[in-house]
């Protein structure tokens, strides 16, 4: 049998992302920047609603820009969602700054605006991260308002929700940056890369100027501060051109997966799901389900994919849990806890056919017969 994927690249049968490419090798434009990278990042802002944007090496590497360009430095306190990938929060230690975790709200994957208020309370962060796990959206508009009353900047990790709009604006676009992660395993994909998204036009040039290696804008090589090697190479935005035509394709795609499981386990009584409320549409990366029971764990059903050649992926193990984090303030904590005790995320491949769909389920649904 085939293997049957959490989540692979998925490239347009009408080979937009070759055309692109080939296009770069026509013009010897195989180095560093050139028009792919230009338009990737014209027509993604474009597309998201927004007015500027960087091409970078990764969203790791938009989340550290992000964090340099609200101004934290050594010293300061970030706030940041505990249940996620370590990504969203290892930039925090790139800039010698603290996180203090913030748990998820009970109905959703993500920040819990009441954790968010307490924190305040004893905490000055210099910056909050909220993410959008899974494709959901957080209760963003209220963050935001919550961060506007402290005065202290939103940065959205944004990496799993490229395609998710909620109240009629896409996630990455609500905080003060945004970022967009185009990882072999996102919704879509340049093998590797990411976007830093603002309407602060200064602050995405600066993170444009760190991205380049701080160079000045001299003729010879001058260097004031110290910088990075962030970009995207104008191949790799080549790739991520043509993924943006076929976004919507796969949202679509990734929605109907999720339909699938939530009918096929309807009469299941211990499983449930989170879902998108009536005021977003969600990009359902990956489709998760939460099993409330004592003898059936999410490992056990791992397992049994795994025998049969399918992959699963448990819930991201909580920041405040992490033998390299402990240490640090969390608010709450339990939530997520939980969520990552009784959770798995099933496969979301796009690729997936129907046939391959319903034997993920009959594996799964063999466990309550
Ligand atoms: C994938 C991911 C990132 C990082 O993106 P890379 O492009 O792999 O560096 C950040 N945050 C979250 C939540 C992610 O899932």
């Amino acid at each position: 049998m085939e293997r049957i994927h959490l989540a692979s690249p998925h490239m347009s049968t009408e080979g937009y992302e070759k055309q692109y490419v080939q296009q770069a090798f026509e013009t010897n434009w195989i180095a560093p920047l050139g028009e792919n990278v230009d338009s990737f990042e014209n027509e993604l802002a474009e597309m998201v609603g927004t007015s500027h944007a960087t091409a970078l090496s990764s969203g790791t590497a938009a989340i550290h820009l992000a964090l340099k360009a609200v101004g934290v430095g050594k010293g300061d306190i970030v706030f940041a969602q505990t249940l996620t990938f370590s990504a969203t929060v290892n930039p925090i230690f790139y800039q010698h700054a603290t996180p203090v975790f913030i748990d998820s709200e009970i109905g959703s994957w993500n920040m819990d605006p009441n954790k968010l208020r307490e924190a305040f309370k004893l905490y000055k962060p210099k910056a909050v991260i909220a993410v959008h796990l899974y494709g959901l959206s957080a209760k963003i508009d209220e963050i935001k308002a919550i961060c506007e009353e402290n005065n202290v900047p939103l940065i959205e990790d944004a990496a799993e929700s490229l395609g998710t709009i909620y109240k009629g604006q896409w996630t990455g676009t609500y905080g003060d940056y945004g970022i967009f992660s185009f990882n072999g395993n996102k919704i879509i994909t340049t093998s590797g890369g990411g976007m830093l998204v603002s309407q602060n036009k200064d602050g995405i040039n600066k993170a444009r100027f760190w991205a380049t290696q701080a160079r000045e804008n001299a003729l010879h090589y001058q260097h004031e501060d110290i910088g990075y090697n962030y970009r995207l190479s104008n191949v790799l935005a080549g790739i991520g051109r043509g993924q943006l035509k076929v976004l919507e394709d796969r949202v679509e795609k990734k929605r109907r997966i999720f339909e699938k499981y939530v009918e096929a386990f309807k009469d299941i009584e211990e499983i449930s799901f989170i879902k998108e409320t009536s005021e977003e549409r969600a990009n359902y990366w990956l489709s998760a389900i939460l099993i409330d029971s004592d003898t059936i764990t999410p490992n056990v059903i791992f397992e049994a994919l795994n025998a049969e050649n399918i992959e699963s992926r448990p819930i991201w193990k909580p920041m405040h849990m992490q033998p390299v984090f402990n240490k640090y303030d969390v608010i709450g904590g339990d939530v997520s806890a939980s969520y990552f005790k009784k959770g798995l995320c099933l496969p979301s491949d796009t690729k997936m056919t129907l046939h391959e769909q319903d034997r993920v389920i009959s594996i799964i649904k063999s466990f309550w017969n």
